[in-house]
C-alpha cells in the first residue's frame, strides 16, 4: 500500500490528534529506557524442590467424562486408585489414608452458599464437553492435527471481556494474549520476551492474517495509568511499570481532554492505548514484513460492556457500516 493511497482516505476527525500520537509512539523506546533504569530487578526465586509442589487427587485430574458423571464416577475412580495403590504393599497404609481423604473431600458437600471451585470447574467442563466438544467431532478432529487461526488477539485480562464470548471465537479461531489493559509493548527481547514470543509465533509460524488489539470500557489498568504519577517511585511491583507502556496515550488524552471528568478521560485513554499498542506492533520486524507483503493486517477494537457496543477500526475501509471504522493508517503515519 502506498503512502498516497493511505493519505487519500478521509475520516479526518481524528487525524490531527492521531498524528501526534504516532509521533509520540516513535519516541517511546527512549521513554521506557528511562523508566526501566530506575528499577533494579529482583533476584530470581530459588527452587525449593525439583518436582511439582501440588498434585490434585487423581479423580479430579482424570475423571471419566460421561453424561451421567457424578457420584458413581467418583466411586469408580476411588476404587481404581485403591486397587492401584494397594498393589504396592509398603504403601498400603498411605494408600488407605489417601483414599479416605479423597473420599471425604469428594463426598463432603459445600456448605450452603459457599463457592466450591472444584464443582464449578467440573460442571463447567462437563457442559463444554457435552455441548461443544462432543457435538463437533469434525472440528476437534482437525484441531487435533494442529491450529491455523486467522486472528491473533490482544485483550485485557479483565474477567468481563473474554473475546471468545464477546466475539464468539471458537476453538482454533484466535491465538490470544491477555494482559492488564490489553497492551502490546514495544519490541524488547529482554523486558517483553513473553509477548514477543507470542507475536513471533503467531506471525511467523501460525501465519495469522489479522492482529486485533481490543480495549474495553471501565478498564482497571487504564484507570491505574491515569491515576499513577508519571514519575517517582512505584508503589506496585509490576502494575505501574506495565501500564506505563501506554504513557503516550495518557499524555495525548490529558493534553486534549484534560478538563473532562475522570471517567470520560478513562474512556478516551482506553481507546488511545489501543492505538499505542498498534503502533508498538510496528516495532516488530516480522509484523512490518507481514504488512508490507499484505499477508497481515492490524486492527483496533473497543468493547463497551456498559453500552453493549463494539467498535472496530483498521486499514481496510469497506467494513460493515454498522461498525465504527477509523483510519489507523492515518493515525500511525504508516508509510510503506
Ligand atoms: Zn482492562
Amino acid at each position: 500500500m502506498s503512502t498516497a493511497s493511505i493519505n487519500g482516505c478521509c475520516l479526518s476527525s481524528i487525524r490531527s490528534a492521531a498524528q501526534s500520537s504516532a509521533r509520540k509512539a516513535t519516541l517511546r523506546p527512549s521513554v521506557f529506557a528511562r523508566v526501566n533504569s530506575s528499577a533494579s530487578p529482583p533476584p530470581p526465586p530459588s527452587l525449593i524442590q525439583n518436582k511439582p509442589v501440588f498434585a490434585a487427587p487423581a479423580p479430579i485430574i482424570t475423571p471419566s467424562w460421561r453424561e451421567d458423571m457424578g457420584k458413581d464416577s467418583y466411586e469408580e475412580a476411588i476404587e481404581g486408585l485403591k486397587k492401584l495403590l494397594s498393589e504396592k504393599g509398603d504403601l498400603k497404609a498411605v494408600a488407605a489414608a489417601k483414599v479416605e481423604q479423597i473420599t471425604a473431600e469428594l463426598q463432603t458437600p459445600a456448605p450452603d452458599g459457599k463457592f466450591d471451585p472444584v464443582e464449578r470447574i467440573k460442571t463447567g467442563f462437563i457442559k463444554y464437553k457435552k455441548e461443544k466438544y462432543d457435538t463437533n467431532p469434525t472440528l476437534h478432529g482437525e484441531l487435533a492435527k494442529g491450529q491455523s487461526p486467522k486472528f491473533m488477539v490482544f485483550a485485557c485480562s479483565d474477567s468481563r471481556v473474554c473475546p471468545s464470548h464477546v466475539l464468539d471465537f471458537q476453538p482454533g479461531d484466535a491465538f490470544m494474549v491477555r494482559n492488564v489493559a490489553n497492551l502490546v509493548p514495544p519490541y524488547d527481547q529482554t523486558r517483553y520476551s513473553g509477548v514477543g514470543a507470542a507475536i513471533e509465533y503467531a506471525v511467523l509460524h501460525l501465519k495469522v492474517e489479522y492482529i486485533v488489539v481490543i480495549g474495553h470500557s471501565a478498564c482497571g489498568g487504564i484507570k491505574g495509568l491515569l491515576s499513577f504519577p508519571d514519575t517517582g517511585p512505584h508503589t506496585t511491583d509490576f502494575i505501574e511499570d506495565w501500564v506505563k507502556i501506554a504513557l503516550p496515550a495518557k499524555a495525548k488524552v490529558k493534553a486534549e481532554f484534560g478538563d473532562a471528568p475522570f471517567p470520560e478521560l478513562c474512556g478516551h485513554c482506553e481507546k488511545e492505548a489501543v492505538n499505542v499498542s498498534i503502533g508498538n506492533l510496528l516495532t516488530y520486524p516480522f509484523v512490518r514484513d507481514g504488512l508490507v507483503k499484505k499477508t497481515l493486517a492490524l486492527k483496533g477494537g473497543y468493547y463497551n460492556f456498559v453500552k453493549g457496543t463494539f467498535e472496530l477500526w483498521g486499514l481496510e475501509f469497506n467494513l460493515s457500516p454498522s461498525l465504527s471504522v477509523k483510519d489507523v493508517a492515518t493515525i500511525l503515519h504508516w508509510k510503506l
